[in-house]
């Protein structure tokens, strides 16, 4: 009798303790759902002024009529780039908030994924050159289509890409796409600075930055990263990271032929 009171005891315990585990969980999922939330309004709210901004820029600068001299030109460039660099940051956000409310959809369609690869890394050739670097491109063409949103693959070669340039000094950055029967595949290749170990778990979560961290530009958010994680699942696929410190890291997003023969509008949202 004394047995079956002690492990009901037990059993109570162990209920209400699973409960307030429940409770607590719960109101943290709350605080990230409201977090979420406050990044999507603050991110649509910052994005409407930064475009008037950027319209009067552009004006100035491409106004035939009204040529600047070179002091202004440069005032004004300066202005134009920061501000664009800023609402891209923003337009990261605000994607990477629907994601992560699964609100985000593919708008899959059949591309030549060849093709725009190499066009998307032939965007940096300049900015790989400047800084010293060789920037190699494979881009074979593959044996058929692919489906994908071509929008969503540009955001994930662009960030791979600015991060290679970001973080290496001297060396090469090697773009390439390659297939086999199950699967399509993208290396983004850089002999960078590399990328230590026990950073490597976390490298993929939102707002992760290696500490310590000394890159070409000291502008960071540590939204890259998280972005093309959540962008290469809703594809379909996922990215991956060898990486050795002083050696450098290659990324590797996988697509398997059958995500990007899917249909896109039939796809359920991302689950988190
Ligand atoms: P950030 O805006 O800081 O570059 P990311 O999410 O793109 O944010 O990257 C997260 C961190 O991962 C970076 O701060 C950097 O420390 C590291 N990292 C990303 N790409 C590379 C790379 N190619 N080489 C070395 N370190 C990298």
């Amino acid at each position: 009798h004394q047995l079956l009171a002690q492990q009901a005891s037990l059993a109570l315990r162990n209920a209400q303790e699973y409960e307030e585990e429940r409770r607590r969980i719960e109101a943290l999922a709350e605080l990230d759902r409201v977090k979420t939330d406050f990044f999507a309004n603050v991110s649509h709210e910052f994005r409407t002024p930064l475009t008037l901004m950027l319209g009067p820029l552009a004006d100035a600068l491409t106004d035939a009529t009204a040529p600047l001299a070179t002091v202004q030109r440069e005032r004004v460039e300066t202005a134009w780039r920061n501000a664009t660099r800023l609402l891209t940051l923003v337009n990261s956000l605000l994607t990477f908030s629907s994601l992560e409310a699964g609100r985000a959809r593919s708008d899959a369609r059949t591309v030549d994924l060849s093709a725009l690869t190499a066009e998307l890394a032939g965007v940096f050739r300049a900015a790989v050159e400047r800084a010293g670097l060789t920037l190699e491109v494979v881009c074979p063409p593959l044996p058929r289509p692919v489906t994908i949103d071509p929008v969503n693959w540009e955001r994930i070669v662009t960030n791979l890409l600015s991060n290679a340039l970001k973080y290496t000094f001297i060396g090469r950055i090697r773009v390439a796409l390659d297939a086999d029967d199950n699967e399509v595949r993208l290396t983004v290749a850089d002999t960078g600075i590399g990328i230590a170990e026990q950073d490597l778990p976390k490298l993929f979560d939102r707002f992760h930055r290696v500490r310590g961290a000394r890159s070409r530009s000291h502008e960071g958010t540590g939204i890259g990263l998280a972005l093309v994680h959540e962008l290469a699942r809703l594809e379909g696929g996922e990215v991956r990271v060898t990486s050795r410190v002083g050696v450098g890291s290659t990324f590797t997003v996988v697509l398997p032929w059958s995500a990007t023969r899917r249909n896109a509008v039939a796809d359920p949202p991302v689950e988190r």
